[in-house]
């Protein structure tokens, strides 16, 4: 018996190079091994864009095409929307009660997250609602209403995995062992940082280069990104780790290219324009093959709509099969 992967994405926006190199490639490689199912959690990117409907229907459609682009297989991995499944907002229910609210404010995913979303929740998290607060119990229910046993995530999601086991582990101690506390599956590369030199690149954070990005916007964010301050002269010497044209030639030049590419910035024979014009070239020669790929789904966008219904058809089926057996668990099996 393959053993079961549960990961999802916020409907928020299209994917990043942070996705891709972060949760993406490590989605594509394990789809092979495990039963896969993967959310589009439009609930949950709902909490921080209840006043914007339109926003979150659309990047349904539009992450599960870059998802399709990346080279997610349709038969290899079920594709579903999570508003579709019912069952996760009732076992969301049933979860609140095992959960406290000053634990949910410890959550460093939460913490943060309420700090970076000040316009909508508050400078100090005043106006935060029920429904963000919870948002870990509702992504607790994702992952056990489909009884995932791995969860690949980026580290920032880590806090999180935490919280759905310890939310596991009170529910089988009360209900009895009905329920499995899943593992969290780092990528080698755990998190990809923002042009702005930001830790993290977010779709929400206004700091990241998104897949589908044309050439004319990829060449103006690169020549905005955050270089080394010291060097004021095209030949001064400069200090690549702290330079993020360097950080993204990292994750897209070729080995012997970026060996030179580093010298040269050490050495000061390097101009940041020319730096980062190359840059640009091999950014976009990556990302060729990824935008090829999604021509194909965005001219016939009714395939899109097959593999999500098809996708969200089966993991309904397994979601109903073991509400049953929680509902049994918890005595209310009527
Ligand atoms: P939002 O800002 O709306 O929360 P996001 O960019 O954080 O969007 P999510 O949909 O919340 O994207 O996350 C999807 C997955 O991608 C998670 O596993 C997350 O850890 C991973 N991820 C997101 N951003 C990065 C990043 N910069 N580096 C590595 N992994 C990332
Ligand atoms: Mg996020």
């Amino acid at each position: 018996m393959k053993k079961t992967i549960l990961t999802g994405l916020r409907p928020t926006g299209n994917l990043h190079l942070g996705h891709l190199f972060g949760a993406g490639q490590n989605y594509v490689k394990l789809q092979n091994d495990y039963e896969f199912f993967l959310e589009i959690a439009d609930v949950q990117a709902l909490t921080d864009n209840f006043n914007d409907p339109e926003k979150v229907r659309k990047n349904v459609y539009e992450i599960t095409t870059d998802l399709l682009a990346i080279g997610i297989d349709p038969n290899k991995v079920n594709i579903f929307i999570q508003s579709q499944i019912s069952e996760i907002a009732e076992l969301t229910i049933f979860f609140s009660n095992l959960v406290t609210i000053s634990r949910l404010y410890r959550n460093p995913t939460v913490k943060s997250e309420m700090a970076q979303k000040k316009e909508l929740f508050g400078n100090d998290g005043e106006s935060i609602t029920y429904g963000f607060l919870g948002y870990p119990v509702s992504q607790a229910a994702d992952i056990t209403i489909f009884s995932g046993e791995l969860v690949p995530v980026g580290d920032d999601q880590l806090p999180l995995l935490e919280q759905c086991r310890e939310i596991v582990r009170k529910f089988n101690n009360i209900y009895g062992n009905t329920l499995i506390e899943p593992q969290p599956v780092l990528s080698e590369t755990t998190r990809i940082k923002g042009l702005d030199g930001n830790d993290k690149m977010g779709k929400s954070l206004g700091n990241a280069i998104f897949l589908v990005d044309d050439e004319e916007t990829i060449t103006k964010k690169v020549m905005g990104a955050v270089t080394d301050p010291s060097k004021i002269k095209k030949d001064d010497p400069a200090n690549p780790d702290i330079c993020m044209v360097y950080y993204y030639h990292n994750l897209v030049t070729p080995k012997e290219e970026l060996e030179t590419v580093c010298s040269e910035c050490k050495k000061g024979t390097r101009g940041c324009v020319n730096c980062k014009k190359q840059l640009i070239k091999n950014l976009n020669e990556f990302l060729k093959p990824i935008k090829e790929r999604r021509k194909q789904y965005e001219e016939n966008p009714e395939i899109v709509k097959d593999i999500l219904e098809k996708g969200t058809n089966i993991a309904k089926k397994r979601a109903t099969e073991n509400m049953n057996k929680i509902k049994e668990a918890m005595k209310i099996d009527y």
